[in-house]
């Protein structure tokens, strides 16, 4: 096998070394087993004859998966020209027609979601109820766009002016990029996507350089309905590469709306370069988010949101919870509570029935935890458990951890960043409940947030006005596992942008006001008179 590796990696065919947890025929299910092309553009791939090849290994046991080509400059040009050419036509495709695709995609996601969430929990490394579950997202938000192709609707007017009528309309925008991060790798492009698609507009996907695997997979997942419908190329694309692509993406007129998601720092990036020419730019970035425990919390329902929240993705959720904000009265029986859960965590290979925990998505990852873990304890912070990074039998990847429970002070320069990994800052607080929400807003990021108290008075204050600043607020539950129903998205760094449900469908469409005179006059607004 070592040999059809080298082989292989002279002539950029793809191999898969090896068939743990039946990742092979998962691969052959998918139709991706040779995966030599660098970009599609729906039915058909291209840039083969790439000479970058890169390896795609797993972070859960450091095995080869697959390689990728990364595309060029000129893999670019080709995808934008094709995607410009099909919005020509797919804008005037009638709006519940585009629905009727989206919808036969779901279908195939369904078909494929044991697949595809597979080989998202291994290329990825998430566990695989959670890499089904992402798959489920998939399928909510196309049936969620399925509805919301007959109801892309604009208010109507009265006019000021006799005999006339105003109203406004949503037309397609045109391309959209798309640059997804490697934690959600498949659900953020379907947010994205399917929305963008029931609103006549064409996508152009770059996931994430960590997770091209997945990527491809969806790619031939939804070939076949655009085969079958005759559909031209260019509404769906993806083109892998890393930041360079991206980079062309965000500087390129043609891209009327790009969405990002990932960092802060990308975030920063990626707006300015849009920002500068007048784009749009849809930017879902990093969170520090936090749950508030009151003296009124039911402590037994806290402790198990606090743990799906702060270990599950093994801390790599943009809305993983980071900071726990706790009442002194309770504080004591909060910690002692997650001291004893926190050794019992079951961490090991996310494809093993009962792991909860699976590792991070590689060594650099690994780096960012621990040196965070030093940098809270030299500014006075105390590591309470965990913080290990786990070696022997099942973890030689070197990217398992054991997730770490910190007590620390919410103006640590360490607590106020966002450490990609599972760390829970314990803070503790006194007094009423303001004190507490002032401590949960007082950080740069603004994604998730959310209260465990029975006290109608502490929850409503946490929703008011003077409340969480966040652009999600729960009540006792926690600050992970957001519906597709509701705008997703947050504040502050986080970048301000919303996707999903809701009414996030706007930003992919141009918005339009009319002003019909049906009368026999040309009245000016405002009264004003210009009669020569
Ligand atoms: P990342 O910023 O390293 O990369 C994300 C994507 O941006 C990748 O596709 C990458 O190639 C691209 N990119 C990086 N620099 C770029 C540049 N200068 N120009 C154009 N593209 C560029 O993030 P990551 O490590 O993949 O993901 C983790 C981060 O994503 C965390 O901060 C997390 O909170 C955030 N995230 C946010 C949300 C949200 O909805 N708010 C969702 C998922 C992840």
């Amino acid at each position: 096998m070592k040999q059809a590796i080298e082989e292989a990696t002279a002539t950029g065919t793809d191999v898969i070394d090896h068939d743990h947890h039946g990742i092979r025929q998962v691969l052959q299910e998918l139709g991706i087993q040779e995966i030599n092309a660098a970009y599609s553009t729906g039915l058909q791939w291209g840039g083969e004859s790439n000479e970058q090849v890169r390896s795609i290994s797993s972070p859960t046991d450091g095995k080869l998966i697959g390689k990728v080509r990364m595309a060029t400059a000129q893999d670019y040009e080709q995808v934008v020209t094709t995607a410009q050419e099909a919005f020509k036509s797919w804008r005037l495709v009638p709006a519940p027609k585009r629905g009727e695709i989206v919808r036969q995609i779901g279908n195939k996601l369904r078909e494929y979601k044991e697949p595809l969430g597979k080989l998202v929990s291994y290329e990825m490394g998430k566990i695989l109820q959670e890499g089904l579950g992402e798959v489920q997202e998939m399928i909510d938000i196309c049936d969620f766009a399925v509805g919301l192709s007959r109801q892309l609707h604009g208010l109507t007017m009265h006019s000021e002016r006799p005999a006339h009528r105003m109203y406004e309309q949503y037309h397609p925008l045109g391309l959209v990029g798309i640059i997804s991060a490697f934690n959600f790798p498949v659900a953020v492009w379907s947010w994205n996507a399917m929305l963008a698609a029931v609103c006549g507009d064409v996508s152009i996907w770059k996931p994430s350089e960590k997770t091209p695997l997945v990527a491809v997979a969806v790619q031939h997942i939804i070939k076949d309905v655009l085969a079958e419908n005759e559909l031209p190329e260019g509404i769906f694309s993806v083109i892998i590469g890393d930041a360079e692509i991206g980079g062309l993406m965000a500087a390129d007129e043609r891209v009327p709306l790009v969405s990002a998601t990932g960092s802060t720092r990308m975030g920063k990036k990626v707006g300015a370069v849009v920002g500068a020419r007048l784009g749009k730019a849809l930017l879902e970035l990093g969170g520090n988010n936090a749950i508030i425990l009151t003296p009124h919390a039911d402590l037994d329902m806290a402790i198990r949101a606090v743990l799906f929240g702060a270990v599950g993705t093994a801390g790599q959720r943009c809305t993983t919870t980071r900071r726990l904000i706790i009442h002194e009265d309770v504080y004591e029986d909060v910690k002692q509570r997650l001291l004893s859960a926190y050794p019992k965590l079951p961490i090991g290979h996310p494809l093993q029935d009962g792991n909860l925990v699976g590792p991070l998505i590689d060594t650099d990852a690994v780096q960012g935890f621990t040196k965070a873990l030093e940098a809270v304890q030299a500014e006075g912070g105390t590591l309470l458990t965990g913080g290990q990074v786990l070696s022997g039998p099942g973890y030689e990847t070197g990217t398992y951890v054991q997730p770490a429970l910190v007590e620390a002070k919410n103006e640590y320069h360490t607590v106020q960043e966002e450490t990609f990994a599972p760390i829970l800052y314990l803070i503790k607080y006194s007094g009423g409940v303001e004190n507490a929400i002032e401590l949960q807003n007082g950080v740069r990021q603004g994604l998730s947030s959310s209260i465990f108290s029975l006290n109608l008075r502490e929850t409503e204050a946490f929703l008011s006005h003077a409340g969480s600043d966040c652009g999600i607020a729960n009540v006792n539950i926690g600050t992970s596992g957001a519906e597709i129903g509701g705008a997703f998205g947050g504040e502050k760094e986080t970048g301000g942008g919303r996707e999903s449900g809701s009414d996030a469908w706007r930003i992919y469409m141009r918005r339009q006001t009319n002003t019909l005179n049906f009368g026999t006059q040309l009245p000016l607004a405002q009264g004003i008179k210009f009669d020569i």
